[in-house]
């Protein structure tokens, strides 16, 4: 049998933190057993629903790189499917148009709980014979009245429901469009997915959805219902939290890795380990070792990953990320993976690696005043001729070379080496911080180093 998961969000709202695990534990499961992995954007809501939620929905999968196998489905273009599916219950007697309106359901529901009862359809359309012409109508699901119904869950084990506690379900709205459990288990049969790997707020739902495959003559599928994401406070996660649009990690400087390796974690456990690959990932993931119980997120956590991933990866693999999020033009400028290489290890995220590059491409126009007052002192001036007389004549322009010219010249002045580096990193960045000096300098090149300290020395002293 060839495993088959899909993820199926809905674009009513933006794909944030929950969502993204729900969609990496599907995929894992996929990829651990060489299935494949589908994507069905349900769409039936089309007054909530919107493109740019569907939008951040591929966005976002696509920037973690959970692939998917097939073109994704979308659940709205398959209505024929599921009105289909409603009338052949129909046909079987195992679902019925109810027409009660709005007011009745309402007064029936005040009578039960006036007599202590839990408010619940009572089932007065099932027996309906006649069909008032032009009345609106829905069509609800037969559901059995007694017995249980049991969910055999990989994740919380079995869960019985009481069936005298469900009530016939509605599956077709009086708009002729179908509600979720319905078209759910339609596509799900449809696409041949062997196991549904989703939240644990849709818990309630299956056992409604088994007694539709049941209802219909189709096999379910394996469920596994992974638990929800708390706050650091311990409540649902919510903006509050910075539950915010999978996407927006990523203009916020995280690695796909980083999310990855942390959301992986995020309820998933092997052993005392924290750091995996993606491979490691999908050799090892499994649903059995799913805790039972919410996870809490951690921010910090998630920025220790970050860093370790930013850390380790291959200067040239951050190219295309820093240039993205950085305000400056590369062209003409030092070649952006040594320049990365040269902020790498004091960076946390790729914000930050922008954030250090730009200087190199970009003049400083601004100088940091109170750096500028600490570190221009009455001898600045004279080390300053002296090293661009001595480092003019280099001729190599290195980074040794460099650090030898600013040896050489603190120790004619006798002073230390922060006396003279310091005012450079200044004129040529515009504020106190850079990587090493003689990395920085060798990197800007000989011309635009001696040009910068020109003009930054022009413009302290107008
Ligand atoms: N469309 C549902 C949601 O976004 C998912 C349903 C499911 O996975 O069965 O919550």
């Amino acid at each position: 049998m060839t495993i088959r998961t899909r993820f199926a969000p809905s674009p009513t709202g933006m794909l944030h933190i929950g969502g993204a695990r729900t969609a990496l534990f599907s995929w894992l499961y996929a990829r651990h057993h060489g299935g494949e992995f589908v994507l069905r954007i349900e769409d039936t809501d089309r007054q909530r629903s919107t493109d740019e939620a569907t939008q951040v929905i591929l966005d976002g999968l696509k920037w973690l790189g959970l692939d998917w196998d097939t073109e994704p489905v979308f659940q709205a273009s398959r209505q024929p499917e599921h009105v289909r599916a409603a009338q052949q219950l129909i046909d079987k007697g195992l679902a019925y148009r109810c027409y009660c309106s709005r007011e009745e359901l309402d007064t029936m529901r005040e009578e039960q709980r006036a007599c202590g009862k839990k408010p619940k359809y009572d089932g007065r359309c099932r027996h309906r014979r006649e069909h008032p012409e032009g009345l609106p109508f829905v069509v609800r699901f037969r559901s059995p009245d007694e017995g249980e119904t049991i969910v055999r869950d990989m994740v919380l084990g079995d869960v019985v429901f009481d069936n005298g506690e469900l009530d016939d379900l509605i599956i077709l709205r009086s708009d002729g469009s179908p509600t979720y459990n319905l078209a759910v288990v339609v596509d799900d049969a449809a696409m041949g997915i062997t196991h549904v790997v989703r939240g644990s707020d849709h818990l309630n739902n299956t056992p409604r959805q088994i007694q539709l495959y049941q209802a219909l003559a189709l096999q379910p599928p394996v469920f596994a219902h992974i638990p929800l994401i708390h706050g650091p406070d311990g409540a649902k996660m919510s903006k509050r939290h910075g539950a915010v649009a999978i996407t927006e990690y990523r203009e916020a400087g995280y690695l796909p890795d980083a999310v990855v390796n942390y959301l992986a974690r995020l309820g998933w456990s092997h052993g005392d380990e924290e750091v995996f690959s993606r491979q490691q990932l999908i050799d090892l993931f499994d649903l059995e070792h799913v805790g039972k119980t919410a996870s809490r997120f951690d921010q910090q956590k998630l920025d220790w990953l970050n860093g370790h991933y930013l850390h380790q990866s291959e200067p040239s693999a951050l190219v295309n990320e820093v240039a993205r999020l950085l305000d400056a033009d590369t062209a003409g400028g030092p070649d952006l993976a040594a320049v990365i290489a040269s902020l790498q290890e004091r960076s946390k995220n790729i914000i930050d690696l922008a954030a250090g590059a730009c200087f190199f491409y970009r003049r400083p126009v601004v100088f940091d005043e109170k750096a500028l007052k600490k570190n221009f002192k009455e001898g600045t001036d004279a080390l300053l001729d002296a090293f661009v007389e001595q480092a003019g004549a280099l001729d190599e322009w290195k980074p040794e070379a460099i650090h030898s010219v600013i040896v050489a010249v603190c120790e004619q002045f006798e002073v230390g080496m922060g006396k003279l580096a310091q005012p450079i990193r200044i004129l040529i960045s515009g504020g106190p911080v850079s990587p090493p000096i003689d990395v920085t300098l060798a990197l800007l090149g000989c011309q635009e180093t001696l040009a910068r300290i020109h003009s930054g020395r022009m413009y302290i002293a107008a």
